[in-house]
């Protein structure tokens, strides 16, 4: 697993661990840890400013239909109600709508939103204080609207929308105290209904703030564990196509990638060249250092041979014990000499010592070197065997070097 993939890894599960926490929450705040709770915000502020703009627009509707009312119930205002419903209140309201739609934050959006339910309440009141007429007063009961809408329909968030809620009641019933031509039951009434409809959409927002608040936890979590399966999944498939002592690919990854390599060029027609490289008297070299010096010994020929390779074409493996392999695709017999070439001098400049029967004082390789045109009938293996064959030969013949293969298809 690369360095970012294993830091995601690690964040994705310490957020998981986050959500479980928040999940496991039974207290009444509607707020999570700062992190999760940015994230909230991040991730639901599209949606939820959408929503919010599209309720706003029915809500200005709904607030100007009522101009049919005041037509009805109090002609005296009729053009003062236009001036304040249209000018003074719906047009500073579709202002801040558009300020909404470019993803204030959420302080700000709150802000915006109170503000408009305040300034509707405002130009309601306004209105009645002006009206003279026998049937106005019954406009005072239509206050109770203002805190649905604000509370329900914009979604104010709670603390905001309480505070809004009360400044709303207040800044009523002050108004109506003032009203001279009231009776006492027409000015408390309508204070009453406006917060009894306050408190009960209090109640309403709250719960939909925590429902939508739960919903987010339910699905970040799938969406984490999803991400979380994945990481697993490919840290599995890492571990079982690497070999765990030189960190290049196995056995079964050559196996695969041959196969594929195989496939491709049975389409193309591009020539697959294979070396076979063992380390010369390995027993040895193990006998008279110690395995953890093999091992060392192992690790580094794997780094040397793996940096004559061009990566992301060629595939270096190690196929058991002291034995190595590269695939290297697309390359013809004689290209892929020179790659032998430099192999067998980068092993030496390693410089590793070593006491061989041969009376040879450094660690050195044999290669076995085999090319073929996978558009021929031939399966996989014979690429292999040929490599093996030309090994063997690379090593009768005294080791430290390479030998190609003379029946292959090349
Ligand atoms: P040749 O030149 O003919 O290849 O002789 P060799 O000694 O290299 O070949 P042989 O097959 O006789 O010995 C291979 C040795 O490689 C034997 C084994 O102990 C050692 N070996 C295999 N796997 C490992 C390993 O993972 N770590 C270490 N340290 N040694 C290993
Ligand atoms: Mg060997
Ligand atoms: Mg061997």
């Amino acid at each position: 697993m690369s360095d970012k993939n294993h830091h995601d890894a690690q964040s994705t599960s310490i957020l998981l661990d986050a959500v479980a926490r928040e999940l496991g929450r039974k207290d009444l705040r509607l707020k999570f840890a700062p992190r999760l709770e940015a994230l909230f915000q991040e991730e639901t502020a599209e949606s939820r400013n959408r929503q919010t703009i599209i309720a706003s627009l029915f809500a200005l509707v709904v607030f100007n239909a009522f101009l049919f009312i005041d037509h009805a119930s109090r002609p005296e205002i009729f053009g003062q109600a236009v001036f304040l419903r249209v000018v003074v209140t719906t047009l500073p309201c579709l202002f801040a709508l558009a300020w909404l739609h470019r993803l204030p934050p959420v302080w700000a959006r709150d802000a915006i939103m109170s503000s408009a339910v305040l300034l509707v309440t405002l130009t309601s009141n306004i209105l009645l204080w002006h009206s003279t007429s026998q049937m106005a007063h019954y406009n005072a009961f239509s206050f109770g609207l203002i805190v649905i809408a604000g509370n329900i329909v914009l979604q104010i968030r709670f603390p905001v929308a309480v505070a809004t809620s009360v400044a709303c009641c207040v800044m009523s019933a002050v108004f109506l105290s003032g009203m001279t031509l009231l009776s006492s039951e027409e000015k408390h009434l309508p204070v009453f209904y406006m917060s009894a409809m306050a408190a009960i959409t209090l109640i309403a927002n709250y719960r939909l703030e925590k429902t939508m608040r739960h919903s987010y936890l339910l699905m970040l979590r799938e969406r984490l564990r999803g991400r979380e399966m994945g990481y697993l999944n490919e840290q599995l498939s890492t571990y079982s196509y690497t070999d765990p002592l030189t960190g290049i690919a196995n056995r079964r990854m050559f196996d695969q990638v041959l196969d594929e390599a195989w496939r491709a060029g049975r389409l193309t027609n591009e020539k697959l060249s294979l070396l076979i490289i063992d380390i010369d008297f390995f027993k040895r070299y193990n006998d008279a250092f110690g395995h953890p010096a093999g091992d060392d010994c192992l690790q580094q020929v794997a780094r040397a041979i793996e940096a004559q390779t061009r990566a992301g074409t060629d595939l270096p493996a190690r196929l058991g014990g002291e034995e190595f392999a590269v695939l290297l695709r697309n390359m013809d017999q004689i290209q892929a000499l020179t790659v032998a070439a430099r192999i067998h001098r980068a092993v030496r400049q390693l410089a590793l010592t070593h006491g061989r029967p041969d009376g040879g004082g450094w660690v050195t390789v044999s290669i076995g070197l085999a090319s073929i045109s996978p558009a021929s009938d031939m399966e996989p293996k014979a690429l292999i065997d040929a490599a093996d064959a030309a090994l063997y030969e690379a090593k009768r013949a005294g080791r430290n070097r390479t030998f190609q293969a003379t029946n292959n298809a090349a």
